[in-house]
């Protein structure tokens, strides 16, 4: 067992020593048979969530209607889930209601493929009701139970799977692939911010040109926030060298470079899917930039106005233009910008003002955009009296 698991068993041990079963489940027993790094360790259990808390002293209530309790232990966390069935299905959706219940197996069933329905011991027994270990070492994605089923009580499954086959390099079991063509229709009941997720996952996902490939065949594009029309475009996107993209402002850019979108229309399209405004305002920035790269147009200015990390992130996405990135050239272009901010700038308003004896007004941050402007183009030192010269040259005062 990893060191996160091992420092984790004495959280089962007090389960169980109170007549309860605990067991590792979910995501990283997977990634551990994966020998892949494990985020978060999860706990299932057959204590309901107040049995839980009264057995830990420090606990945090962050999804008790679903049975889930944090709890606190040596500085660590953990998440313990009761055992639970989702009986009540509406709308396609995850349901409001879950039914608590005691067996391991009911719980397992309801999770979305075999590689993630494994529970672990303590002592390393793996316990597979759903031949999980076998798809496993066959790198396939099948639905615990009937697909169609399955879909049809959480439609986003069929997201969280396309982005299993990128994230893995694992392939659709057959039915289950063609169980999200024929149901891909459902996303559409499906908050965006429940698919953003995934389809950030995806993207970001080491074998993404299949996993993209995957997201167009099932279709599952079309009822995703404005990639309807842009079926081919995908596919050209998924033809890029399989490099894996590292941030997710960059998988944004790429593929609204890849989209052909106008920089005008970035903020919709990211309203859509219901990005942060930060990310929103990143995207941006890298679009801008990436254009200007792209035109061999990352001048002083350019770079001045993305800013060091932005240049680079912008670099980085070069490769998929068949260029090698430069980034200890772009680094070393952008350090040797004689300013990096208006704040470097050697006049401010006030000595404007005391300069010129005029009145303040627009013509202010006007003369500073000016000035600002031409120090980075290294037309003009920045020195207070060289940039009163220039801006009475240029008629600003
Ligand atoms: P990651 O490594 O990205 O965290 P994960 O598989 O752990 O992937 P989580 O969203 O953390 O994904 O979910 C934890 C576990 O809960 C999953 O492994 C799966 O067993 C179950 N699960 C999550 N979402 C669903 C769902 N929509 N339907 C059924 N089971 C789900
Ligand atoms: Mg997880």
């Amino acid at each position: 067992l990893p060191p996160e698991y091992e420092k984790a068993i004495p959280v089962l041990n007090k389960l169980e020593q109170a007549g309860f079963q605990a067991y590792f489940v979910g995501g990283s027993v997977r990634d551990i048979l994966l020998k892949q790094e494990i985020h978060d360790v999860d706990i299932a259990t057959s204590a309901f969530p107040e049995e839980v808390k009264q057995l830990f002293p420090r606990t945090i209530d962050i999804g008790i209607e679903h049975g889930t309790v944090l709890v606190l232990v040596n500085e660590e966390q953990y998440e313990i889930t009761t055992f639970r069935t989702e009986s009540a299905y509406q709308d396609y959706r995850r349901p409001d209601h879950v039914e608590f219940v005691r067996s391991l197996e009911e719980d397992l069933k309801r999770r979305d493929f075999t590689i993630n329905a494994f529970a672990l011991k303590e002592d390393g027994q793996i316990i597979d009701f759903f031949d999980g270990l076998s798809d496993l070492k066959r790198q396939i994605l099948r639905a615990v139970g009937n697909p169609k089923e399955r879909f049809h009580e959480d439609a986003l499954r069929m997201m969280r799977g396309i982005r299993f086959v990128s994230q893995l390099g694992f392939k659709l079991e057959q039915e289950t692939a063609i169980a999200i063509q024929e149901n891909h229709p459902l996303l559409e009941k499906i908050s965006v911010e429940r698919i953003n997720v995934e389809f950030i996952k995806m993207l970001l996902g080491k074998e993404r040109s299949v996993g993209i490939k995957t997201f167009v065949e099932t279709q599952c594009y079309i009822y995703c926030p404005g990639l309807r029309e842009y079926g081919e475009a995908l596919l050209r996107f998924s033809d890029l060298p399989n490099e894996s993209l590292k941030t997710e402002s960059q998988a944004w850019t790429l593929l609204i470079d890849q989209l052909a979108l106008q920089e005008n229309q970035v903020r919709f399209f990211l309203k859509q899917w219901k990005c942060s405004n930060q990310m929103i305002k990143e995207v941006q920035l890298l679009v801008f930039g990436l254009n200007r790269r792209k035109k061999r147009l990352l001048d002083a200015q350019t770079l001045y106005h993305l800013g060091k990390e932005a240049a680079l992130k912008v670099e980085e996405l070069m490769f998929y233009f068949g260029e090698m990135p430069q980034l200890k050239k772009v680094a070393q272009q952008y350090d040797r910008l004689p300013i990096k901010s208006m704040g470097e700038l050697a006049i401010d308003g006030k000595m404007l003002l005391t300069e010129s004896g005029k009145k303040p007004g627009k013509w202010i941050s006007e003369a500073l955009q000016l000035a600002e402007e031409a120090v980075v183009a290294a037309k003009v030192v920045n020195k207070s009296d060289e940039l009163f010269v220039y801006l009475k040259q240029n008629n600003t005062f």
